[in-house]
Order: C-alpha cells, then sequence, then structure tokens
C-alpha cells in the first residue's frame, strides 16, 4: 500500500512523465538513506503511553506528550555529532528529573512564557521548559528555551550548539563519557542534589528502547489497501520550509507551460529560487514517510504532519543526493534541516517545489504558498535551527 501510495503521489508532482518514472524500487533500499541514518536513534512510532520503574522501585507513566518531548531530545541526539545512545541517556535523565519531560513556562519570572505551547507552569526560579534552563544564566531567550528543540540542543552544547561555550552544555563537560550518567546530568544542570538524576537511569532507557524499535515495516501502510494507523503528534507550530532573505518565488501552483518540454501541465506545487545547500526545514512536526532520490525524479522528501487534528503531509522535491538529511521513520520537528535545496530531478536551476497534501501523502495538492500563509507559517532565520546529521557527518556544506 505504500508503495502504491506514493506511485499515486509521485504523478502529482512536478511534472508527470518523468516523474513517474522515480522508481518505487529506491523507496525501501536501505542504501538510499544509510548514510544519513544517525547511529541507532531513528524513532519509530510513539506509544500512546509508557510504564517504567525508577531505581528507588517507583513505577512511573508518561503519556504521548512526555514521549513526543523524549523523541525530540532522541532525535536532537541523533542529530548532534559526539553524543549517541549514552548522552541521550544522560539528557533523558535530566528531562525526566527536572520536569517529568514536560515543556513548563513559568508566568511568575516570565508571563509572555504562557504565550508559548507548554504543558503546565513552573515556578523554579526564572526555569523554562523541558531541562528548566534558566535566562537569567544566559541559557537563552525566552521564545527559545520554549522550544523544546532548542532545549535539546542547549543542553548538549558543543561547538554546534547555540550557547558554545557556556552554559556548559554535555559536550562541554570534560570526560562526560567516563562519568556516570546521573553526574553527567547533574554537570549540565548545575543542580544541588546529584542523585536524583540516577534515580531516572532505568526510565531513560526505557524510553531509548521502546521509541527507537524500528518501525514495522509499512507502518504508513500495509499491502492489503488499508491504512494502518501512522503516529504523528499534533504540531506544535508551522514555519516557512527556507530561511528568510534566501529564497524568491517562481513557478507557482496551478497550471503553466512546462519550461522544459513545452507541454501544458498542472504544478502541483510552489517553486521557490535559493542558492545550491540553502537549508530546507520540516514546514511542521511529522514523521517522514519518504526520503529517497532518483536520477529521474531528483531527491523527495515526504513527512505527514496532524495540523489541528487534520493529517497533511508535506513534499520536499529537486535536493541532490547528498541533501538529503532525514529517513523513512524517523520523526522531525518543525523547523528542523530535513535538507539542502539543489536542482535533481525535472528541474532548471536550484529551487525548492514544496507541496501540501491535505489529508495525507496521497491526497490532492492544494497550493503550498497559500496555505503557509493561511496557517501563519513563522518565517526563521539560517542558523536558527538543528544542524542535520548528515552535515556533521559529511561536512558537504
Ligand atoms: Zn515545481
Amino acid at each position: 500500500m505504500v508503495k502504491k501510495l506514493l506511485a499515486l503521489a509521485a504523478a502529482l508532482l512536478c511534472f508527470g512523465p518523468s516523474a513517474g518514472l522515480i522508481g518505487v524500487g529506491v523507496l525501501m533500499n536501505p542504501a538510499a538513506t544509510a548514510s544519513c541514518l544517525p547511529g541507532s536513534l531513528i524513532v519509530g512510532p510513539i506509544p500512546d503511553s509508557l510504564t517504567a520503574t525508577t531505581k528507588d522501585g517507583t513505577t512511573i507513566t508518561l503519556n504521548k506528550v512526555q514521549l513526543t518531548h523524549a523523541a525530540t531530545i532522541i532525535t536532537v541526539g541523533g542529530q548532534t555529532a559526539g553524543i549517541g545512545r549514552s548522552g541521550v541517556v544522560v539528557a533523558l535523565m535530566a528531562g525526566l528529573t527536572e520536569t517529568s519531560l514536560r515543556m513548563l513556562a513559568n508566568t511568575g519570572s516570565y508571563p509572555e512564557s504562557a504565550n508559548y505551547p507548554n504543558d503546565g507552569n513552573g515556578s523554579d526560579h526564572d526555569s523554562l521548559g523541558l531541562f528548566q534552563m534558566r535566562p537569567a544564566s544566559s541559557w537563552g531567550t525566552v521564545a527559545e528555551l520554549m522550544d523544546p528543540n532548542y532545549q535539546a540542543r542547549a543542553f548538549y552544547g558543543g561547538q554546534t550548539g547555540p550557547n558554545y561555550p557556556s552554559p556548559r552544555g554535555l559536550l562541554d563537560i570534560p570526560g562526560w563519557q567516563q562519568m556516570d550518567p546521573g553526574e553527567a546530568a547533574q554537570a549540565v544542570e548545575v543542580s544541588a542534589y546529584p542523585d536524583r538524576y540516577q534515580n531516572y537511569q532505568p526510565v531513560a532507557e526505557a524510553i531509548l528502547t521502546t521509541l527507537t524499535h524500528p518501525a514495522a515495516s509499512g507502518s504508513s501502510g500495509s499491502s492489503d489497501g488499508n491504512t494502518a494507523p501512522l503516529v504523528v503528534p499534533e504540531t506544535r507550530r508551522i514555519v516557512f520550509p527556507l530561511p528568510e532573505g534566501t529564497w524568491v518565488r517562481t513557478d507557482p501552483f496551478g497550471w503553466r507551460t512546462d519550461p522544459i518540454n513545452g507541454e501544458r501541465a498542472f504544478h502541483s506545487g510552489s517553486d521557490f529560487a535559493a542558492p545550491d545547500g540553502t537549508p530546507i526545514y520540516a514546514i511542521a512536526d511529522g514523521v517522514v514517510v519518504r526520503a529517497d532520490y532518483s536520477d529521474s525524479g531528483g531527491g523527495v522528501i515526504v513527512i505527514e504532519h496532524t495540523v489541528q487534528g487534520q493529517r497533511v503531509a508535506s513534499y520536499y522535491i529537486h535536493m541532490w543526493q547528498t541533501g538529503i538529511h532525514v529517513a523513512v521513520g524517523e520523526t522531525v520537528s518543525a523547523g528542523q534541516h530535513i535538507g539542502d535545496v539543489g536542482s535533481s530531478g525535472h528541474s532548471t536551476g536550484p529551487h525548492l517545489h514544496v507541496e501540501i497534501h491535505p489529508g495525507g501523502a496521497n491526497e490532492p495538492a492544494v497550493d503550498a504558498d497559500a496555505w503557509l500563509t493561511e496557517h501563519g507559517a513563522e518565517r526563521i532565520q539560517a542558523g536558527d535551527t538543528a544542524p542535520a546529521a548528515c552535515t556533521l557527518a559529511g561536512g558537504s556544506h
């Protein structure tokens, strides 16, 4: 069913005839994305709840919202060189200890923090978010610290972290790999209570094992034509897919004369010209259902989202093979750097072709440019988002 849906969807792309040649064989070919897999930190479907026991024998149950934050921590860890599974365990232990993995506002110190998506209100000093980071200690602005993705990047730190070199993230703690994970968490949090972190190690390990368990094959569909539910949490925001100031509108959604073969054809996306290598951002939180490359069709990424309770798919096309930074099954955050602008496939120059399909990947496209405007897509600056795993590993940009 997945293959059938995607073949149908391919027919809706930029240019029917060549897009139709996108080999569905590459869809599930691990070689197509293997170079971009950040170790074993690919998040599969997020369960509705998870129950685990702390070191001191307390049973705790985490809900889907908490597990979604855990997924962000795992995904960002996978994108950060030098973190690996052991670093992610430290971060999960810290998040569990500080907030039970909840994004906490702090209206006592910052009334405006309530304007950001949050899971409740905290009151410890002027601490904010999953890791209880304090603007007064220079961890970031209120807006930055109310973003789970930013918190995770700040926690991991290192030279690509947003606070480098201070306050220190995990990568900035000398010898953190040799420390007990609880001590390492305490070193980042500079907490007065180091022992509390160790208590959550078994819970952190259970979360990591559960969330990175490989998705059942065909989790976004099944071979008998019945689409199995793909778990996609509600997005927390919508962003424009390219950094401010890097792009210009070229071909809009609608009927047009094909610039290559001169035929009249329906253009189901919105084209934005931008320099080769410009980062492409996921327009919303979601799950990657397709990430592949073929010479004829070029690079294609498809992400499924839940926006105001509705399934929506976004398509990103024309990346080069080296410009695809996500893999099928991966959970992504709005604004995450998922690829780079290229000019592969049916293209006359570097641009992003973006499509929006309300209802899911196999439903018809609407005008993506208009949809983004209607949904208040945030414009973001280059450098605001997490570096992609492949960029770090390959250094190609
Ligand atoms: Zn196009």
